[in-house]
């Protein structure tokens, strides 16, 4: 076989085998092919490393396909993962915005507001009392002790024994709260002792708010691990507490308390107990 011939047609094989040639050419290639066997191997060789390359070329792209896919699905996850976070935070913060309020409403309510509270058992009726005017307080427990109050002095007597005692508020002993004018829900604000401990209780708990009527007034209800909180939407007071089963229903007026309401008890027949 001519061996010029062998290597023009060599030289053509690759523009032939990606059907770029003219028919002309074609014919010629091919009425060469017919006849030399060293062409004919050349162009099996020369197909084979083509679809070798195609291969690659296919599975490159479909990599790079595989690849587009993840990162998209990637970027949808992390969407969402940031979104459900802002949904929380923005849930968060509103329930703290608003526990906040009704906590320092209720629960830091100090003494020297004048106000009158009264709690009510849901079961047996049995109802505490407290009033409270510029520093005085004055409270009637369930078990009928009385508790007086001021700044510096606080006295429980107990009435059903006749006997009463005194402790100083600047050195209280253990067991005793400097304070008894405050309304404290059974499970939800108990045990808050400030803002932090309520931040905390907010952030790791299930807390649902929702709007009731109750008594005829506009609630709010807050529901946290079985305490459902009714809140009066116009006097932000908490006016009903429910846990386990057992209720309380509170009752505030505010600014009705006289001096005679939270005047020193009368302690004649009283003995003094030392503590
Ligand atoms: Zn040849």
């Amino acid at each position: 076989m001519n061996k010029l011939e062998c290597k023009i047609v060599q030289d053509l094989l690759p523009t032939y085998i990606e059907k770029l040639t003219s028919p002309e050419t074609n014919e010629f290639i091919e009425q060469h092919l017919k006849e030399c066997k060293e062409c004919q191997n050349t162009l099996e060789v020369m197909k084979k490393g083509t679809e070798i390359k195609e291969l690659k070329a296919k599975e490159q792209i479909n990599y790079l396909k595989k690849y587009k896919r993840k990162m998209l699905l990637s970027k949808i996850i992390i969407g969402i993962v940031i979104i459900s976070i802002c949904i929380f935070l923005g849930i968060k913060i509103y329930q703290w915005q608003f526990l906040s309020q009704i906590f320092d409403h209720n629960i830091n309510y100090e003494i020297g507001n004048n106000y009158k509270l009264i709690e009510r058992n849901g079961s047996d009726g049995a109802t505490k009392e407290v009033v409270c005017k510029e520093n005085i307080g004055y409270a009637k427990l369930v078990d009928g002790t009385i508790i007086w109050e001021d700044n510096n002095h606080k006295f429980f007597i107990l009435s059903n024994d006749k006997k009463y005692f005194e402790v100083d508020k600047n050195s209280l002993p253990s067991g005793v709260t400097d304070n008894f004018i405050t309304i404290q829900t059974q499970n939800l604000f108990n045990e808050i002792e400030n803002k932090n401990e309520l931040i905390q209780k907010i952030l790791l708990n299930h807390i649902d708010i929702h709007e009731e009527e109750y008594r005829d007034r506009q609630c709010y209800t807050i529901l946290y691990e079985g305490e459902k909180i009714w809140i009066d939407k116009e006097t932000n007071f908490i006016i009903r507490d429910d846990y386990q089963g057992k209720s309380i229903d509170y009752t505030i007026e505010i600014n009705t308390v006289t001096d005679e309401d939270v005047q020193f008890p009368d302690l004649q027949g009283y003995e003094e107990i030392i503590r």
